[in-house]
Order: C-alpha cells, then sequence, then structure tokens
C-alpha cells in the first residue's frame, strides 16, 4: 500500500535494526484517514470471503479493527488482556509472548461472542515474531471458527512471523513488508527491491 510506504518513510523512526516507532500515525496519535484507507484495503481482500467478525488485539489493533469492520459492515471483537484470568469457564484464553514488552500474558475473548458459526479476520498493527496473532488464531481455533485469514498493517519481514503463520496454514496479507531496516538508511520495503524474477512469482 504506497500511501502507508509513504507515511512509514516519512514518519516512522527506525530506533533499532528491529524496533520501528510509528507513534504519530500508526499507535499513539492516530491519522484516522489513513485508518480508514487501511481499513479498506482489508475489507476489498477479504470482502467475497464472507466475514462475520473481525478479530483483533487490545490496544493498538482496535482502532484497524473498526476501520476494517466499518467497511465490510460486521462486528469486530478485540481480545483483552488479562494478567490472571480466573472465570475461564466463559472465556477462550490463551498465552501471548510480547515481542515490545519481552514478557507473556494472557489474552482472552469472551464465548459469548465468538462460536463456530463465525467466519473470522483477524487484524493487528505489526506482525513481527507472529506471537500476538498466533495467539488470535488459537482463539479462533478454541472457537471452532473459520478463519478468513489475517491482516498485518506492518510486516517485519525480516522476523519468522509470517513463517510461523504459514506453518500454521493461515493466509496473510500485509500492506506494507519491509525487507530491512537501519537507524542509518531507513527503511527497505520488499516490493521496491524485487528482482524480474521475484515480480514473476508474485
Ligand atoms: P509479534 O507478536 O508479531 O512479535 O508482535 C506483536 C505486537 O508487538 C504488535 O501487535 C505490536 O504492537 C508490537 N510490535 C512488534 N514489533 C514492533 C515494532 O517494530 N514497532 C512497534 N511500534 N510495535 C511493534
Amino acid at each position: 500500500m504506497k500511501l502507508l510506504q509513504d507515511r512509514i518513510r516519512q514518519d516512522g523512526q527506525v530506533l533499532t535494526e528491529t524496533v520501528l516507532k510509528v507513534d504519530t500515525f500508526l499507535n499513539h496519535q492516530v491519522d484516522p484517514m489513513l485508518t480508514m484507507e487501511i481499513g479498506k484495503a482489508f475489507a476489498q481482500k477479504a470482502e467475497s470471503a464472507g466475514v462475520t467478525k473481525v478479530l483483533t488485539i487490545e490496544a493498538s489493533g482496535i482502532h484497524f479493527a473498526m476501520a476494517t469492520a466499518f467497511t465490510l459492515g460486521v462486528p469486530f471483537l478485540y481480545a483483552k488482556k488479562k494478567k490472571a484470568v480466573t472465570l475461564t469457564e466463559d472465556l477462550y484464553t490463551t498465552e501471548v509472548f510480547s515481542f515490545t514488552r519481552q514478557e507473556s500474558f494472557q489474552v482472552s475473548v469472551s464465548k459469548r461472542y465468538l462460536n463456530a458459526e463465525d467466519r473470522v479476520l483477524i487484524v493487528d498493527d505489526f506482525l513481527a515474531t507472529g506471537d500476538a496473532l498466533l495467539g488470535l488464531v488459537e482463539i479462533v481455533r478454541q472457537a471452532g471458527a473459520t478463519l478468513v485469514g489475517v491482516g498485518a498493517v506492518v510486516e517485519k519481514s525480516f522476523q519468522d512471523g509470517r513463517a510461523k503463520l504459514e506453518a500454521a496454514g493461515v493466509e496473510i496479507h500485509s500492506l506494507a513488508r519491509i525487507r530491512s531496516m537501519s537507524p542509518e538508511t531507513g527503511v527497505t520495503f520488499i516490493e521496491e527491491t524485487l528482482t524480474e524474477n521475484e515480480e514473476a512469482l508474485v
């Protein structure tokens, strides 16, 4: 998505070779116009898949799920992060390791809002190690629902998240795929450096 790539180049801050700060427009201060375009892009990709619910994880996936669900005309649902879950019988629950916080936490979704009839599109802000998204995939599995696919706003393709999701049989659609980045040279996207051979495979 060119609009997003241009914005990452312009306003993203590469803190280290693995961490990109985007909190002027994506996940602290939020650009609502860009967010709606992101939602439209995810919705367009899934428009014929019969999605009944969009699922994300709090907090930084919520506005993307909202924009996607609004475009599709379906509800969205966000998994809640909890330190200790006592009432497990009414919840789908799984453990997720946070790349940014370097600690594990539990995420839960109420059984009232997800069931075997649902066709679920998962979205989130980043695909890095894939743990957050795999946690959501596990919740969809626990519900017996059908997973239509996963949408990531920014994919750091040099980390192993995509490989893990693909190994789990999940279809992934990322709007900006970062091949590499560094504080000195900035961000390189996958599309920009495709050879003719690679392009023929896309
Ligand atoms: P994963 O589980 O795929 O490793 O990472 C999931 C979460 O970590 C994302 O939802 C995102 O909130 C956060 N995250 C991972 N990498 C980055 C990054 O480079 N920048 C920011 N701002 N957040 C990140």
